[in-house]
């Protein structure tokens, strides 16, 4: 049984880089230096320089860097150092042409017949022959664990609208396996169009990959039985069109002691801000679905350039918010994957000295998972495969996840993928869920998007829903605010819809009960549908239906996230259950929150979003019984603070509301614990 390489009581930077067989000494010496100078212990080595290399090792050249990894383990020991294995298969960072680099009989192929000749195919017998060669190989270093890197899925899933793989190996099993033989064209018609071909084939496509982690499972353990084998978990939303439900995956690695996981965290840059509280997503999901008994090691990144694509301002969020989800060895790639210096970036080693105190402060008061609190966002598995409908474009069934973090998270609600008062439905997950579920959530507080409401209505709710959404509305202009109890300031405002996609608003044909808070308008200025309902159903549920869908990959949110979304919002979770914003920032506008409440503690970190510094926040909150006088933070040394001096209570009868005065500039948190 493998030893705990990962310290449980600190903070573990793990040095996530690639040590260049051509400047072995020079680099490996560099690794020591920083790992002293920056109170490192972990190294995690590349097994192949990304993007100056082709996307698969030769067998031969897999000896040569996997001795250069054995080298720089004995080296790096003698310092106390620890190497883990980054490994990828098919990771497809060249661009070009393979066929004269590998030897396989079945290249990816895409659904209109072109072929990614850069991407052997997954069924391709020949890929096994070399994962088994290739793990044999990695396995006798004997590291701590092999990491396989993201490209364990369907990467060139969507492309063409293609499902998975369309090669003739795909076709024939899939013939073999279901007794019909198709052709590529009908193959791909039968996916769009026939749900339980689609079924069929999505079951396929996802054990074909347990079966891959299998094959590099029992290879690795044949040789050395205590190398834990790694997920690199990639981008969620769309796995569960391609049968990756991350445990089934993780299962056939057959962790030894602890799974050894690293979540994504979005995207590689911080050019665009309103990404950064939306590609959480990735590393919340993952630490709700997998919980406490695992090692993550959470992706953190100046990588592949330094500074000019993320500020360190981003990568201390990051890591504070890895450390607020229980994930405290943090994976860093200080300076890309093609053997440069890990000083390229200068700023990391000072950072990451300075900043080591706050870091320990937050893992000392890190919230017990499953108290997060918010709106609940709910996504299934099996969305895809109990989808019934004919789709348009593949990449429609994947998980509008990240949309849905952008509009809550950036407007300053909480959100949770736990248990809360209130849920917000959108896509097609409604068709995974059992009806006891279903039941349940409409009988409570539940917030949907025109795609979750139709397939409410398809599953025979339409009674409980107040609405069915039907034909796209076409033209539209924008979106006025008519209901004066819910847009109180901002009545006879206007929002645009100048981005929304073209078919995303339906017509919401309403019960005669519902009542419309806001209407679409067309380019006279005149209603022509619903924008938002509110209904409250036999069941006791309260419901709130946009009638707008909340796409997976919509290019502009400005239509949902805006000042007068946020206010209806605020009102709609007031109306349906003040608790689910335990804190919630008035002014300014554009904060973040999050909050975690174990009954006896809250712990709410609130995140500045925006460009405009402010030294003063007014916060609401909805916890009855809090008082300024049991309101501690975390200074930047980590220490516990009193707030207290810092709030006015200036509370109304209405509110509670706390000003709080503390310098708030981007994305340096302010995380507030009160006691009970
Ligand atoms: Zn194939």
């Amino acid at each position: 049984m493998r030893d705990n390489f990962f310290a449980p009581d600190r903070v573990n930077y793990i040095l996530r880089t690639y040590l260049p067989t051509w400047n072995y000494e020079a680099r490996v010496e560099e690794i020591v230096r920083f790992c002293k100078e920056t109170d490192t212990h972990h190294v995690m080595l590349f097994t192949d320089a990304q993007h100056i290399c082709w996307n698969q090792l030769t067998l031969d050249e897999a000896k040569l860097e996997a001795a250069n990894i054995a080298k720089a383990k004995a080296r790096l020991a003698q310092d106390g150092i620890r190497v883990g294995i980054n490994s990828s298969y098919t990771m497809p960072q060249s661009r070009f042409d393979h066929r004269g680099q590998c030897d396989y009989d079945y290249w990816v192929t895409r659904a209109d017949g072109s072929c990614d000749h850069r991407i052997p195919c997954p069924l391709d017998p020949k890929l096994d022959t070399y994962l088994k060669a290739f793990y044999t190989i990695l396995a006798d270093v004997h590291a701590d664990y092999i990491y396989l890197d993201d490209d364990h899925r369907y990467l060139f899933h969507g492309d063409n609208n293609t499902f998975g793989c369309h090669c003739d190996l795909h076709l024939k099993t899939f013939t073999e396996r279901t007794g019909s033989e198709r052709t590529r064209e009908a193959l791909n018609d039968a996916l769009l169009n026939d749900a339980a071909v689609r079924r069929q084939w999505i079951e396929m496509l996802g054990e074909r990959l347990v079966e891959i982690a299998r094959i590099v499972s029992d290879t690795v353990h044949a040789v050395d039985p205590d190398v834990e084998v790694g997920q690199m978990v990639p981008c969620v939303h769309p796995l569960p069109a391609m049968g990756h439900s991350i445990t089934n995956v993780m299962d056939a690695m057959a962790p030894v002691t602890r799974p050894v996981v690293r979540p994504c965290i979005g995207p590689y840059g911080d050019t665009i801000r309103r990404h950064i509280i939306p590609g959480m997503f990735y590393l919340e999901f993952i630490g709700h679905v997998l919980g406490d008994d695992v090692d993550y090691t959470p992706e953190i990144e100046t990588t592949p350039h330094t500074r000019f694509s993320m500020s360190m301002t981003t990568v201390r969020f990051h890591i504070t918010q890895a450390l607020l989800n229980g994930m405290n060895n943090p994976a860093l790639s200080t300076s890309g994957y093609m053997g440069n210096s890990m000083f390229l970036e200068p700023e990391w080693v000072l950072f990451l000295r300075n900043e080591r105190a706050w870091f320990e402060g937050i893992r000392s008061i890190a919230p017990q998972r499953g108290t997060r609190c918010g709106v609940q966002l709910i996504f299934d598995f099996d969305s895809t495969k109990a989808n019934p409908n004919p789709i348009d474009d593949v990449n429609d069934q994947n998980w509008p996840a990240f949309m849905l973090c952008d509009v809550l998270g950036n407007m300053g609600f909480a959100y949770t993928f736990d248990d809360s008062p209130v849920r917000f439905l959108a896509g097609d997950t409604v068709y995974a869920l059992p009806d006891t579920q279903l039941q349940e959530l409409l009988s409570g507080n539940l917030i949907l998007d025109a795609s979750a409401a139709k397939a409410l209505v398809d599953r025979g709710y339409a009674g409980q829903v107040g609405c069915s959404p039907g034909e796209a509305i076409a033209p539209f202009g924008g979106e006025e605010c008519t209901d004066v109890d819910f847009f109180g300031p901002y009545v006879g405002d206007f929002f645009s819809h100048k981005a929304t996609p073209l078919q995303a608003i339906r017509q919401l044909n309403i019960a005669d009960s519902a009542k419309v808070l806001s209407h679409i308008i067309d380019h006279d200025r005149k209603r022509v549908a619903p924008g938002m309902i509110l209904f409250e159903n036999a069941l006791g549920g309260k419901i709130a239906v946009f009638a707008c869908r909340i796409g997976s990959s919509d290019p502009d949110t400005r239509h949902l996230v805006c000042y007068q979304r946020q206010w209806v919002m605020r009102q709609i979770l007031a109306w349906m259950a003040p608790e689910s914003m335990p804190v919630f920032v008035e002014s300014p506008k554009d904060f973040a929150v999050q909050c975690w409440d174990d009954g006896n503690r809250l712990l709410a970190c609130i995140t500045n979003l925006s460009y405009d510094n402010t030294d003063e926040i007014t916060v609401e909150i909805n916890v009855a019984g809090l008082t300024p006088a049991a309101v501690r933070y975390i200074d930047d040394d980590g220490a516990s603070q009193s707030l207290t001096e810092y709030i006015e209570d200036v509370s109304t009868d209405a509110q509670m509301l706390w000003r709080i005065q503390r310098p708030m500039p981007l994305l340096r948190s302010l995380v507030m614990i009160v006691e009970r």
